[in-house]
């Protein structure tokens, strides 16, 4: 069957032909596409000439291109918009791509050659005139992986690794599968509007089209993925926001159908059986090995050393809180608390900000105003181009020499199949060997207006699309030989950095000035506005790292089992329990950001013993806030540095090294607790 996966996509940047294809291409792509890798493989394996970096490394990162661009169109679907028969596929292919996967990282020839290949190279102070930096990076790596994948085991070691890679697989699969049906199954269902008191207009009309969606009167209250949801701060009736809080905190551990308490009980003994397997006494150890921070203590040091300063802040907010409302705060008051309280210290609370962020103005004159002032970059929308579905925007970005740099696609509404959160994908990587320039997309989750409304954000929704964006910018900025180094191909650890970094031009002056008007009248945002965006900075912040903390305590706490010790656990609640008692991030007020049964991010997500990340990469961010802020601010000149020297590099240069190129020197922690309030 010919699909339109055969050829490389005709449309400009290869844009994928997303209205040709039809659920039924999938499965004939991957088959095609993994029989063809399998047959470039093997004749990488079997090739009679000596393993040279090119007839085996680049040959590597030059096969799989037909599977890379099915793979790519699929997973943005199963994420983005998917359907039940998507979700069956995935269900499917899933294990037959790991076992392809492995059937590669595994085979023995292969990783013969490429040790060949690194015991060739010169030493590293040699001068090299036959590779470059990133080619010798690439068989670094590539050998750190297929080592760590188990390359190196012998034959029974391997066929059980493949066994449990396979397990594995299907089991996050349903991981994710149940926790989005639950989900859907736990969003509150209102039809007395006096308990919507609080709520804005947007936001009603929002809960009413998802009843009307679901058939259903009155007004539907969809769940984010994480603890707790937005409207929490402004709904007045406790009733209600402990009904949300209380759905929010259920979600998979209800004893129905999609109950993910024994689903995450066989992945984390599967991932300590796999970690012993490799030689390493946990999961976590495992995972480091191949992250910046390198081992488990170096992340139990740096988040344990937050966890006093952050919970005292945490109590004495409670304290504040409870005192502000008048009564004792509950964790579905905290955050309605913590709008009185905001209104009260900084003369506004957020909801009197949402008229003056009006998504496609905080688009244009906000995100890619910043990203044009830093990067010279230009956005024009093509509405010749389509994406996955009618409500993906494209846009064509190109460089202040008029040069094309690649496309960015925003899909900014919640529906139905969309899985929750936010995120960054690419569609088509940047190589040069490739010759391919990026596509990216970015994912939100906004609630729809009514029909004809337009779309006014919350704070945190605007901080969230500069984050993502930044993720955009890593993919659109990267000029790297391989895809595998290109833009967010970095190690994990690292890989929230440079969003974490496009945070800062949120409230950044002269990009505020220019985004946040009034949307009907145009007005700039009032200065007492202004002054409470930038004088709450530390704000909550109790709160905020402890949640993030308890999380990330979590994820570690369940992958830093030994494979006997995993075995002995049966009782997840217990488990979550103890494992926060111990590491003293046990808040009753401040549940973690996610607890185990839809921890998506350490169960399905690819994040498992990473969630750690996004404060050790934070470390970086607030080093480099510091630095944008010494060197000019918002000016071209910083942001091309900040380009070449990061951006740019990808993972084609260990991050830490490319960071100290950038800086001049190694991160200091000290810009991140101050803050955070935390020093
Ligand atoms: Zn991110």
């Amino acid at each position: 069957m010919a699909t339109p996966f055969d050829e490389p996509s005709t449309l400009p940047y290869a844009l994928p032909p997303f209205r040709d294809v039809r659920l039924e291409h999938f499965r004939p792509a991957f088959d095609a596409g993994t029989a063809e890798q399998r047959a470039e493989v093997e004749a990488i394996a079997t090739d009679p000439a000596p393993p040279t970096f090119e007839n085996t490394l680049v040959a590597l990162e030059r096969s799989g291109q037909l599977l890379a661009r099915v793979s790519h169109v699929f997973f943005t679907l199963s994420s983005a918009d998917s359907t039940p028969e998507l979700h069956d596929l995935e269900a499917e292919v899933s294990p037959l791509l790991a076992a392809h996967r492995d059937a590669i990282t595994l085979d023995a020839r292969l990783y013969a050659r490429v040790v060949a290949v690194l015991d060739s190279l010169p030493d590293r102070d040699h001068d090299d005139a036959a590779l470059s930096a990133e080619d010798r990076r690439l068989v670094e790596r590539v050998h750190t992986e297929m080592t760590l994948a188990g390359a190196g085991l012998d034959d029974a070691g391997k066929e059980r690794l493949t066994a449990i890679n396979q397990e594995l697989s299907t089991l996050t699969t349903t991981f994710e599968r149940n926790l989005l049906e639950d989900t859907n199954d736990l969003a509150v269902h209102v039809t007395d509007e006096a308990e919507l008191a609080g709520l804005d207009d947007g936001a009603k009309s929002a809960a009413a089209g998802a009843a009307a969606d679901r058939g259903l009167d009155g007004w539907l209250v969809t769940l984010p993925l994480y603890t707790g949801h937005p409207w929490l701060a402004s709904l007045q009736d406790r009733g209600l926001r402990e009904r949300i809080m209380r759905a929010s905190l259920s979600r998979g551990r209800r004893g129905n159908e999609h109950d993910n308490r024994d689903v995450l009980l066989r992945i984390v003994r599967l991932r300590a059986e796999r970690a012993e397997l490799l030689g390493f006494p946990n999961h976590a150890a495992v995972v480091t090995a191949d992250e910046t921070a390198r081992t488990p203590e170096a992340v139990a040091g740096l988040l344990s050393s937050l966890v006093p300063a952050a919970t005292a802040n945490a109590d004495d907010e409670r304290a504040v809180r409870s005192r502000t409302v008048g009564f004792d705060v509950a964790s579905w008051d905290w955050a309605y608390a913590t709008e009185v309280l905001r209104g009260e210290q900084f003369a506004a609370d957020s909801s009197a900000l949402r008229p003056y962020f009006e998504a496609d103005r905080v688009l244009h004159d906000g995100v890619f105003h910043a990203a044009n002032a830093l990067y010279g970059l230009t956005f024009t929308e093509r509405s010749d181009l389509h994406g996955y579905n009618d409500e993906v925007r494209v846009f064509e970005v190109r460089s202040d020499a008029d040069e094309p740099v690649g496309l960015y696609l925003l899909d900014l509404y919640t529906r139905d199949g969309k899985r929750g959160g936010a995120w960054m994908n690419p569609v088509v990587e940047q190589s040069h060997l490739l010759g391919t320039l990026p596509v990216v997309v970015n994912n939100l989750n906004v609630a729809k207006p009514a029909a004809g409304s337009p779309t006014l954000l919350i704070q945190d929704e605007v901080e969230t699309l500069f984050h993502e964006f930044g993720h955009a910018l890593h993919g659109l900025i990267a000029r790297t030989t391989y895809p595998r180094f290109s833009g967010t191909n970095v190690e994990r650890d690292f890989v929230e950095f440079p969003s974490q970094v496009n945070e800062m031009w949120v409230s950044w002056p002269s990009v505020l000035a220019n985004y946040a008007r009034h949307h009907e009248t145009g007005e700039p945002l009032p200065p007492e506005l202004v002054l409470g965006l930038s004088d709450s900075a530390g704000f909550n912040e109790g709160f905020s790292t402890t949640e993030y903390l308890a999380a990330a305590l979590l994820d570690q706490a369940w992958h830093r089992l030994s494979a006997a010790a995993a075995a002995e656990v049966t009782d997840v609640e217990a488990f979550e329990r103890r494992a926060l008692e111990d590491a003293g991030v046990a808040v009753e007020a401040v549940p973690p950001r996610y607890s185990s049964t839809y921890f998506a991010h350490t169960f399905s997500g690819g994040y498992d013993a990473g969630y750690y990340g996004y404060i050790w990469s934070e470390v970086l961010d607030a080093d480099t806030v510091e630095w944008f802020r010494e060197h000019g601010g918002l000016s071209r000149e910083a942001g091309q540095r900040f380009a070449e020297k990061v951006l740019g590099v990808g993972g084609a240069q260990d991050p830490l090294e490319a960071y100290r190129a950038f800086r001049g020197r190694d991160a200091e922690v000290g810009p991140l607790l101050r803050r955070r309030g935390l020093e």
